[in-house]
């Protein structure tokens, strides 16, 4: 099996988010069947009455255990594209670069993830193996979240292939997100006074934001130095709206606001800032405020002596990092499952017009993960510490 025409492969299903992804799933779930293993084909409900489903296969050791072992996860939706662009679902190599959608972003993680499992079909495991395939993770993770609830699935470890130039990640920032909605009233800007305008607030609102995203950069924790650029945490507001006509005194404006804060930090707690500074805003305009809170997502901090992250340093040659996006990594962490984030390609081409993933980075990935396997599935029981939520 290839790394490069198993991703190739992959990418031909489209597999946006708010599209089902069950004819992926199927193809998933018949390849790990023909690696022996044992698939379990989630439901999972994403809210959008748009069929969805989780992939799971283990292939059972000696003895049968299911604890212990690990874990390669990753998740099979991708964000959308356009037939003119040069990522789409018609991939092609083009001088040792795969370009498709979700050829970074997640694909190639997951075909090299299978490439590795293939060569262990016919070796007695010691321990577990798992492949998760998720879905959703673009668009509130409910594939790994759905993933807690599966039962027996306890590894000691996990590795999430995402583009991380296949360096290993511990950490990651937490995402919250929101989206505010101010109403007014409109009325002929011929005279004002008629009505409510909800756009000045808003733009009041952004200005007081500035302050505490001034405030937040100053904060510059000693712990995680060498983690995260920037090491602090930030906000932005992506997007404005407001109004409908230049005639017009603007009677709804709607922004959205995002935090990532370090391990370590409360995102509630700075929400709660971020939040009051926009109801005083609100106030003081006289416009009606509604915060409404999209997206959660905890940081990831798995500790720098964890055996799995020290196997990857030497493996990668390179040190552990942290990046500052979320991953469903912190939702298996929450599982007690000690995770690193690592996989082919880089971060900095996913979700672009030109995805693409270096095919000798997908070759190496599956050779690393292989490797990896055989240290943690493979050979004496070790005693690996888990940490807790
Ligand atoms: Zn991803």
């Amino acid at each position: 099996m290839d790394a490069v025409s198993l991703a190739k492969a992959l990418i031909a299903y489209n597999s946006v988010s708010s599209e089902s992804n069950l004819p992926l799933a199927a193809h998933l779930a018949k390849l790990l069947e023909e690696l022996g293993m044992v698939v379990t084909r989630q439901d999972v409900d994403d809210g959008s009455g748009v069929r969805k489903q989780n992939v799971v296969g283990y292939l059972p050791p000696k003895g049968g255990t299911r604890s212990g072992g690990l874990m390669l996860a990753g998740h099979m939706d991708t964000v959308p594209f356009s037939m003119d662009q040069k990522a789409t679902i018609r991939p092609r190599v083009d001088r040792g670069r795969l370009f498709g959608r979700g050829a970074c972003d997640m694909k190639g993680g997951i075909a090299a993830s299978i490439v590795a499992a293939s060569r262990f079909s016919n070796t007695p495991l010691d321990r577990p193996l798992w492949l998760a395939f998720t879905c959703n993770e673009e668009t509130g993770m409910h594939g790994a979240r759905a993933l807690a609830s599966l039962r027996g699935l306890s590894p000691d470890h996990a590795v999430v292939a995402e583009p991380t130039e296949l360096r290993p990640v511990r950490a990651h920032k937490a995402y919250w997100g929101a989206r505010v909605e101010l109403r007014g009233t409109p009325c002929h800007s011929s005279d004002p006074r008629k009505g409510v305008n909800a756009l000045k607030p808003a733009v009041r609102a952004l200005s007081d934001l500035e302050v505490l995203e001034d405030e937040l950069s100053k904060v510059v924790p000693r712990d995680t130095e060498g983690l995260f650029v920037p090491n602090h945490a930030t906000l932005n507001v992506g997007r404005l709206e407001a109004g409908t006509a230049r005639n017009v005194v603007p009677g709804f404006a709607s922004f959205t606001l995002e935090l990532r804060t370090l391990p370590g930090q409360d995102p509630g707690t700075l929400f709660t800032r971020a939040e009051s500074i926009i109801r005083k805003a609100a106030n003081a305009g006289k416009v009606q405020v509604s915060v409404h809170l999209e997206q959660k997502d905890a940081a990831l901090l798995t500790p720098a002596d964890d055996v799995l992250v020290r196997y990857l340093e030497v493996m990668s040659a390179q040190p552990a990092g942290g990046v500052s996006f979320a991953t469903e990594g912190h939702i298996y962490a929450a599982m007690g499952i000690p995770t690193v984030i690592f996989g082919p390609g880089s971060i900095g081409r996913a979700h672009r017009a030109d995805e693409f993933v270096p095919t000798r980075d997908l070759h190496r990935a599956a050779d690393i993960l292989a490797a990896t396997i055989q240290r943690f599935c493979v050979g004496a029981t070790e005693y690996h510490p888990r940490f807790g939520p």
